[in-house]
């Protein structure tokens, strides 16, 4: 070991930068792993290698030693600084194999191995083997010195310039490769869904921010006006894995603690030997803290690293809380904070694809009128009448079952056939519920699917036990009603036909078709009835009491009806000019198109356009259509009235109207139900259904018709009971128009039958 060096000149400017070891030579041997600053000799001259190492030996800088790497021609530097690492200067020997050898190993340093860090100072023998000034510049060379002038304290004085400006370069360097990582560490974080799934990557960022293994632990510290909660772990890795999700005391580890303690109270990070604590500030009554455990002291620039790094990420951490707060919008229903639809759908595809699935039931649970109680009452009490249904679902239900709230008004039970009971689920209704200090009596109707008969997704059971919902209402009394596969096949046939029947439309399918109305006594027609006809390109005619159900379900009605009284109204048009001046057209009026806001604008245009006169065009609307909201009706009513049609009430006899209530609509005719005529040639006389219609609309002053007169007896006794018009299969069927026209020209004017 050469002997310590002291400086012979005791420049002061230099010697700042020095620290010499006197009497230590073995110091380094006591840092094993103590780093170095690695000096690269090149040149083909041993001498040189010599009196350089003999010059900068023992020197310590910055408190590190200095360690030398050999190279005896510019060749072998080449195969060599391949390979080391952490060069931090070279000294290099311009001349060697050729004149330039030395510049030619800079540009290799630079441009192919694209060292951009290492320091280089070019040393030569004769100073007319100097590099040009731009090589000096484009090469980054550190220094240029010819070998008589490096004296010993030059060469200190160099060599400790490029090693500073060696570490200076490395800082910057490595912070911006640190930021580099940052910012590269904090778009993968925001990524991650979840407060946990945050937690444990910032655990993993800072652990491979410091090129260490992820053994530490992130928790948050709520600390609301009441005083600070106990420390609650939101990630743990590594050695600290158990801690997840705990309180830290449960460590059995006081330092862990106490370092996170000791770093919230002075609310900055703490760099330790073996552990760093890190600090986050959160929002205000909230605040992060993660320990980690280290291998190595942490250097000056991975601290500053680090700050950078914890105020980012502490504003992720809040903002993670946000998402996590949309996140919990997203699944849990926020008045009730029962899990919501899109939840609900995700906890049934979890138990149809387990072995649960088998013996499991789901519930629709809707409220019968809540929408009348919510308008009548006010939203507000609404809302708590909700909460209130929320909460006696989840007292009485909760344990065992699944409750969410999917709609509105629309609760859902999942769980345990035998424990989803519609009975048991129903009878919850019986006791009011008490708001405000007011009772409310609330029903329920049930729709239910068996899950261990369902082979579709969640969605799909959802589906399904809306369909069975959809049912039960329908059906008077029935409480509650379970899908069944039929119900399935039929809807998914009703949505084909909606399909079937828009393109039928479109593709000019549909057709109007004309049945006349027969004066009994003279047996000439009067008018007709316009009836929609669907024939499917393959020839099949579908009945429109199959598909005018779907028309309206699906609101095709509307255009639909719109059409059909355009095309009646031409068709009465072209009549009257043909010479049939008092005919009648009736048109059939579905009860969706009569609630359509412009349903009253329609008809008008649908007169102006064509010319038909009204008093010649009747609407036919159906008994049970005018017994529903009867001052709607009564209203309505008098508005068609004022245009001038008139209207008949088809199918009389099916429904239930009460006599008063007939009284006070605006009507002009009935129109006997078929099945009524059908059965007046079983029952004796002056007692079927027909008869007292009949009867009714002479004490109301209403024209009757009667329809569906399939044979001459009964139209002999229709007759004879004063019913003066009928229509039926006897006198006609419904014809196309051409058909209508010929047969008014021909047969009507002989009198039919
Ligand atoms: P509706 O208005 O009561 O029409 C009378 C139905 O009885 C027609 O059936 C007609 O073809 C049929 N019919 C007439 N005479 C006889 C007979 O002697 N014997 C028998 N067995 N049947 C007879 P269609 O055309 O199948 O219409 C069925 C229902 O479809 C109509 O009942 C009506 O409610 C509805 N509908 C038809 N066209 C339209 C329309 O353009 N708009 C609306 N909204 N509904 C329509
Ligand atoms: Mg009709
Ligand atoms: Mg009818």
């Amino acid at each position: 070991m050469p002997a310590p060096i002291t400086p012979l000149d005791q420049n002061k400017d230099d010697q700042d930068d020095l620290v010499f070891l006197e009497e230590h030579p073995a110091e380094p041997a006591a840092h094993p792993t103590r780093e170095v600053w690695r000096v690269m000799i090149i040149d083909d001259d041993e001498d040189v290698h010599s009196t350089t190492t003999f010059a900068l030996g023992n020197l310590d800088m910055q408190q590190r030693p200095l360690e030398f790497v050999h190279a005896y021609s510019a060749s072998q530097a080449r195969e060599m600084l391949k390979h080391e690492q952490d060069i931090a200067v070279i000294l290099l020997d311009v001349v060697m194999e050729q004149d330039d050898a030395g510049l030619h190993l800079v540009r290799y340093i630079r441009e192919t191995l694209k060292l951009a860090d290492v320091r280089i100072i070019l040393r030569t023998g004769q100073p007319g083997y100097a590099p040009e000034i731009d090589a000096i510049r484009d090469y980054d060379i550190n220094d240029y010195k010819t070998k008589s002038e490096l004296t010993r304290i030059k060469l200190f004085t160099t060599v400790t310039a490029a090693i500073r400006s060696y570490e200076q370069i490395r800082k910057i360097s490595n912070s911006r490769r640190g930021l580099d990582q940052i910012v590269h560490a904090s778009t993968e974080l925001m990524s991650l869904h979840g407060v946990h799934n945050f937690a444990a990557g910032v655990l993993a960022q800072i652990a491979s921010l410091l090129h260490q293994p992820a053994h530490g632990v992130l928790c948050v510290q709520e600390c609301p006006d009441s005083g600070c909660h106990e420390l609650m772990a939101m990630a743990a890795a590594g050695s600290f894995s158990h801690l997840d999700g705990l309180q830290v005391t449960s460590a059995n580890d006081q330092r862990v603690s106490e370092a996170m303690e000791h770093t919230l109270d002075e609310r900055r990070n703490h760099y330790g030997n073996g552990a760093i604590t890190l600090y986050f500030a959160g929002k205000a009554s909230r605040a992060f803290v993660a320990y980690l455990l280290v291998d190595r002291p942490i250097s000056e620039i991975e601290e500053r690293l680090l700050e950078v790094f914890c105020s980012n990420v502490a504003v992720g951490l809040d903002n993670v809380e946000l998402v996590s707060h949309l996140h919990n919008a997203a699944f849990y229903d926020q008045l009730s904070k029962l899990p919501n639809r899109t939840r609900l759908v995700e906890i049934l595809d979890a138990a149809l694809a387990g072995p649960a699935k088998q013996d499991a039931s789901l519930a629709l649970v809707d409220l019968d009128h809540f929408a009348e109680t919510n308008d009548a009452l006010g939203h507000q009490f609404g809302d708590l009448l909700l909460l209130a249904v929320a909460d006696r679902l989840q007292t009485s239900l909760g344990q065992q079952l699944t409750v969410a709230r999917i709609g509105g008004d629309i609760f859902c039970v999942l769980g345990d056939a035998a424990q989803v009971n519609p009975a048991m689920i129903l009878a919850l209704f019986q006791v009011p519920f008490s708001i405000d200090g007011q009772d409310v009596q609330l029903s329920a109707t049930l729709g239910l699917v068996r899950l261990g008969e369902h082979d579709g997704t969640g969605a799909d059971a959802l589906k399904d036990a809306d369909i069975a919902l959809k049912r039960a209402k329908t059906q008077q009394r029935a409480g509650h009603f379970y899908f069944s596969r039929s119900m399935g096949v039929e809807i998914r046939e009703r949505v084909r036909m909606m399909h079937a029947l828009r393109t039928g439309f479109s593709q000019n399918q549909l057709f109007v078709v004309y049945q006349p109305q027969i004066d009994l006594a003279t047996r000439r027609p009067v008018g007709a009835e316009a009836l929609l006809r669907w024939q499917t390109p393959d020839g099949k005619f579908i009945s429109p009491d199959r598909f005018i159900p779907i028309a309206e379900y699906s609101g095709l009605i509307i255009d639909l009806g719109e059409w059909v009284m355009r095309t009646a109204c031409r068709e009465l048009v072209t009549l009257r000019a043909a010479g049939h001046d008092n005919f009648t057209m009736s048109i059939n009026v579905s009860q969706v198109q009569f609630r359509h806001p412009y349903f009253l604008e329609m008809l008008r245009r649908a007169l102006a356009d064509t010319g038909a006169p009204p008093e010649f065009v009747e609407l036919e609307i159906t008994e049970s259509m005018a017994m529903e909201e009867p001052d709607l009706l009564i209203k309505m009513l008098g508005q068609i009235k004022q245009t001038g049609v008139s209207i008949a009430i088809d199918d009389f006899g099916t429904g239930f109207s009460s006599l008063s209530y007939l009284q006070r609509l605006q009507i002009d005719r009935l129109k006997i139900d078929r099945a009524f005529v059908t059965e007046i040639t079983g029952s004796a006389r002056g007692s079927s259904i027909a008869e007292m219609v009949i009867q009714l609309g002479r004490n109301l002053g209403l024209a009757v018709i009667a329809e569906g007169v399939e044979d001459e007896r009964q139209a002999q006794i229709l007759q004879a009971l004063g019913c003066p018009l009928a229509q039926g299969f006897l006198f006609a069927r419904p014809m196309t128009a051409d058909a209508l026209n010929g047969w008014l020209s021909n047969d009507a004017l002989e009198g039919v039958a």
